[in-house]
Parts: structure tokens; sequence; C-alpha cells
């Protein structure tokens, strides 16, 4: 198991009380890797059949983003925090953080980026993607407008919207279905992802946070369950997963 630094700061009693470490992007040994992404492997052998698809009615379907790990998320964070990367609002308005409090800081940060250890990009399940024939990765912004009318991924949203779950993929993000803002490019495999969300924990959240040198701890920590319920776990629901997918992921040692 590959440890981070924040890790390596909780002790082995507090360690095992968090049953599922790679659910929080604390271990990633059951990923394997895909292009220069790690990805579980049932979600590489799902994406690349739906890719071959995609290629096949003139979409050219790549990743931009697949998994992070807490330690990644937690510098996002620290730099939106701390006013060292750009904050913006729902528009995509720059936000003045002078005058915020530290809760609604949180909030504000949240609007975009999702708290270390409660983002669905740490569990190789769920990737950003975008159509490699209408834009390069360099130029994307991951921003609503590219993803409707004529924006340069509008063929590949629609498209996702009518083939994706075929292939076992669906947008969790949608428009009064989510806490978190509506991202017509992020999919989730969700015969997986719908089984780590069974598994996910508010108290181990709280136990790692606990622990790490996060700043907008003390408000993090206050309304930590009020957003794991809005950020985690109000998400839009999954298409029913066939059997064929009821695997034992979960029970996997490092998992
Ligand atoms: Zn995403």
């Amino acid at each position: 198991m590959r440890v981070t630094r924040q890790i390596e700061q909780l002790s082995k009693s507090q360690l095992t009380e968090i049953a599922h470490p790679a659910l929080y992007g604390l271990d990633e040994t059951h990923l394997v890797p895909f292009e220069q992404f790690l990805l579980t492997s049932a979600t590489a052998t799902a994406f690349k059949n739906m890719q071959q698809q995609a290629q096949s009615d003139g979409i050219n379907i790549q990743i931009c983003s697949a998994y992070r790990n807490f330690e990644r998320q937690m510098a996002i964070w620290d730099g939106k925090a701390q006013g060292k990367r750009p904050l913006l609002d729902i528009n995509n308005i720059p936000v003045d953080s002078a005058n915020l409090t530290d809760e609604q800081l949180v909030d504000a940060i949240l609007c975009w980026s999702a708290l270390p250890g409660a983002s669905r990009h740490h569990w190789g399940t769920d990737i950003d993607v975008f159509d490699a024939n209408n834009i390069s990765k360099a130029e994307l912004q991951l921003v609503t407008a590219e993803y409707i009318d004529n924006g340069p991924c509008a063929l590949l949203a629609q498209w996702l919207v009518d083939n994706a779950a075929r292939f076992g993929f669906y947008l969790p993000y949608q428009p009064d279905q989510s806490g978190v803002s509506p991202e017509a490019w992020h999919i989730s495999y969700y015969p997986e992802s719908s089984l780590f969300l069974s598994q996910y924990r508010a108290e181990s959240l709280r136990l790692l946070l606990s622990q790490a040198e996060i700043t907008l701890q003390s408000a993090l920590l206050k309304q930590l369950d009020k957003l794991v319920e809005h950020y985690v776990f109000y998400v839009a629901s999954a298409p029913k997963s066939s059997n064929k997918y009821s695997n034992n992921l979960l029970e996997k040692p490092n998992l």
C-alpha cells in the first residue's frame, strides 16, 4: 500500500477505524494504469468498449482527469482556501474571498472542488471526458458552455446521455439531482461506484480530516455530516446494475 504523508500521521489504531481506505483516496493498489491515468480494471475495460463505439459514431472520447489521491485533492483545496488558486462562483465569475466567513469560504470552494477524502475521483471509477475531435486537452476548461449548444463537446454530451448506461456509465452530477454543480463531463462506472458509495462513511472522513493539516479544518469538522450528505450522498440515482456486476470488490483487503 502506498501511503501518503497524511496517512503517516495517523496512528495504526486510527487507521484501522477506516474500513475502506480506498474510498477516501488513501490507497490505489486496486487500480490499474490506463493511458497516463489510474482506473479500476472494470472501469478501464468498460471505458475502452465505450470509446470504440463512440469512435464509430464520430466522437473521440478522451479522459482529461481520472483518479486523484487524498493528498492531491488536499493541495487543490488548500490552494483555493489560501487564495493561491482562483475561486469561481457557479457562473465561473471570480469570487473575492476576503469578505467571506470560514463557513462561506468552505461553501464557495465546494461549488467546483471536492472536499479531500470526499471526491468520487478517489475511487478510480469516475472520470472527466472530452471530445478530442473538437478540442485539445490544453484548450479544455471543463465549463458547461463547452458541453452545450455549439460547444466543442456538445455532441459528446448528448451521446453520453443516450449511450453511456449501455457501457455501465452515468452522470452523477445533474441539474436538481446533486449537491455538486452539474458536470456534463463527469462520468461514473456505476456497477462499482454505487457499491463504493454504499460503503462510504462520514465518520471515517471525520477521522481523516481531524488528523490532516488541512486549511479551514474547524469550519469543515463543524459541518461535516451536512457536507457529506450534500456533496457525497446527494447525487443522481444510478441505473440499476445487473447481477453480472455484483463482484466482491469491497471484500478485497485493501479496499
Ligand atoms: Zn470530475
